[in-house]
């Protein structure tokens, strides 16, 4: 394998070739290059950055050289050596199109043949810049090179995805426990630019077994513990943390929520839904709650937008129970107040984490469809109930049949005595 750097090094040198030194980590046969001989002589250590720490393991190292070739056709015959497993070349016949090529004398030799004036024809053979060879006296055989590309993570997607437009959004995540987990893996996995995590509570024991954090979290702060996961696999995105109750501090999420695109709400129990649903709405900002109903047989994810054709989050349930549905949601509302700890989410894993990644999509499609007219971010509706273990006996709309089953929905225009809903 060659980083960057490595590639960097040997195509900037001005030699024809020079000395390799690359390590070797047997365990997965695999050999990573460590040093360049850029200047007759000058041997430059590559930089291999600390994130690809199983490139860095091990300390066997193993002499290799690097050269340009001087016949154009070689790295197509490596092209084409390699898609037939088992041929090579003999030491004398790459001797001569390599004549720098030391003698491995009865040992095994590595060599990277660096070609900077591929043709196109050769490009569009499947050629490449570069080419890896094992070199003995037997014979040599073309090896696999891999090299590390220019643009690796989330630039990847910029010719299918906005990237550059999400880079540039923000949203609260209310709610860092194994909904909120899976939603801010996604929220960062769509390129979110930056996210507010707001969480008072400690990642313990018991909640391993649904959350995206590990053992190596357990005592930690949620939204400390969720960011570092976050920055280790998203470098670049922007995460804050704020260990603060929605609910108990709501004065103090008021001004953050001036200062998003939108809101997420993945708390447990029915007043922190409230409260996002009540100053999302007043600060004009959009909203997703998401939860799942009755011990993880339904979920639900609601999108709520300040708009005179959607209610908030109060006019949507007391639509619900005009129309006489039960509110599944009133069974977590009995604990509260209650002394009691209410019902935690208890829904299988990666039920939960389905969740998640639907709240996540929702957010992102309003996102690019509200701020940006992408059509093809357009939801079937604001509400969405998901069979994860339907029981069959729920009123209308939670009736799901089917384990998997997503029914869209819409939700009611305000209502004209709304608090919430009703000009400020
Ligand atoms: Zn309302």
């Amino acid at each position: 394998m060659l980083t960057k750097d490595a590639v960097a090094k040997i195509r900037n040198s001005d030699l024809n070739g020079g000395v390799l030194v690359m390590k070797s980590i047997p365990s997965e046969e695999l050999f990573v290059v460590i040093s360049v001989e850029t200047s007759r002589d000058v041997r430059v250590p590559v930089d291999i950055p600390t994130e690809y720490s199983k490139l860095r393991w091990g300390d066997i190292t193993h002499p290799a050289q690097w050269m340009r070739p001087s016949r154009p056709d070689l790295h197509v015959r490596h092209r084409a050596m390699i898609r037939r497993p088992g041929t090579g070349i003999s030491f004398e016949g790459f001797h001569e199109l390599v004549p720098g090529v030391s003698d491995p004398g009865n040992g095994l030799g590595l060599m990277v043949t660096h070609d900077p004036g591929l043709s196109v024809e050769a490009r569009e053979f499947g050629a490449s810049e570069f080419a890896g060879w094992l070199v003995q006296r037997t014979g040599v055989e073309p090896i696999s090179l891999v090299i590390e590309p220019e643009v690796v993570g989330i630039g990847q997607l910029a010719s299918l995805w906005p990237i550059e437009q999400l880079k540039a959004h923000s949203v609260i995540l209310v709610g860092c426990g194994s909904i909120g987990g899976a939603a801010a893996e996604a929220l960062a996995g769509y390129g979110i630019g930056r996210i507010e995590l707001i969480d008072p509570d400690r990642f313990l024991w018991h909640n391993m077994v649904r959350h995206v954090l590990g053992a190596e979290s357990v005592g930690r702060r949620k939204v400390d513990a969720l960011k570092d996961h976050l920055k280790e696999r998203w470098p670049n995105l922007h995460v804050e943390t704020r260990r603060l109750d929605v609910v108990a501090d709501a004065h103090l999420v008021r001004p953050l929520v001036d200062g998003v695109d939108l809101v997420l709400c993945a708390a447990d129990g029915i007043a922190p839904r409230r409260v996002v649903s009540h100053l999302s709405r007043r600060a004009g900002k959009p909203s997703v709650l998401a939860c799942v109903l009755d011990d993880g047989a339904i979920g639900e994810v609601i999108r709520l937008r300040p708009t005179p054709r959607f209610g908030c989050l109060l006019c949507h349930r007391q639509h619900l129970s005009d129309q006489g549905t039960l509110d599944p949601e009133a069974d977590q509302e009995l604990a509260y107040g209650t002394g009691q700890v209410h019902k935690p989410m208890t829904a299988v894993p990666p039920d939960l984490h389905y969740i998640g990644t639907l709240m996540a999509k929702i957010a992102i499609a309003t996102l690019l469809e509200s701020l940006h007219g992408d059509h093809t971010q357009r939801l079937p509706g604001e509400y969405a109930l998901l069979g994860l273990r339907p029981a069959r006996l729920y009123q209308a709309p939670f009736d799901l049949q089917k384990a998997g089953e997503i029914r869209w929905l819409s939700i009611p225009a305000p209502r004209p005595t709304c608090f919430t809903c009703g000009s400020a």
